[in-house]
């Protein structure tokens, strides 16, 4: 079962057997909608606050993921914004926020842990989202105060390798043969192009 939201002709309503108005699964059907629920949940939240006493129990665990998750070497001093020079991935993201389009939790979180990190406040990613307040923009608000309030300590962007996982990587270019994580990507588009004019002061 995907998390994108792709389920299969397996699990449509139609094709399912009832059984006195029930929808009857296997327990192997059962454990996988357990599973995808719980990271649908932990996902629809990201990033978590973990309990302290908690947190130290998986302090082994959480190395592993850090390391994972940012296995690149990029400077974290990126303040420049030219949408532009986005990895097409994030160009990909960008444009089905700016269609209004639902994104699955972890490809919300992409794209607003991606945007935090190169500076951008929460007004900024509404704006460069086209999202406004109210409904939508107040669940996104939301989610890019948690990521900022994060972003020093471990929630930089997931690297290339997660987003394939995620089906997220979309458009490859040239550039992205070279890279193994999007915040490179865009770095090193800014630093061949030189003087480029902020989106914010256009
Ligand atoms: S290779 Fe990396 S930077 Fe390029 S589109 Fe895929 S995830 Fe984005």
């Amino acid at each position: 079962m995907s998390l994108a939201g792709d389920y299969g002709d397996d699990w449509r309503l139609v094709t399912r057997q009832l059984s006195d108005g029930v929808v009857t699964v296997s327990q192997a059907e059962l454990h996988e909608l357990l599973r995808t629920a719980v990271e649908v949940r932990i996902a629809e939240d990201l990033p978590l606050s973990v309990p302290s006493e908690i947190a130290a129990a998986l302090d082994e665990e959480l190395s592993e993921l850090e390391s994972s998750f940012t296995d690149a070497d990029f400077s974290h001093d990126i303040d420049t914004l030219a949408p532009e020079l986005f990895p097409p991935c994030m160009t990909a993201l960008l444009s089905r926020m700016r269609d209004a389009e639902t994104l699955p939790a972890h490809s919300e979180f992409t794209l607003v842990s991606f945007l935090a990190s190169i500076g951008l406040d929460a007004d900024e990613i509404l704006s460069l989202c086209e999202v406004r307040e109210s409904g939508r923009g107040d669940r996104l608000r939301a989610r890019i105060e948690r990521v900022r309030d994060e972003r020093t300590t471990q929630f930089a962007p997931p690297s290339c390798a997660t987003l394939q996982a995620y089906d997220d990587c979309v458009n490859q270019d040239q550039r992205c043969e070279t890279v193994t994580h999007p915040l490179v990507y865009y770095e090193d588009a800014l630093d061949e192009n030189g003087t480029v004019t902020d989106w914010r002061d256009r």
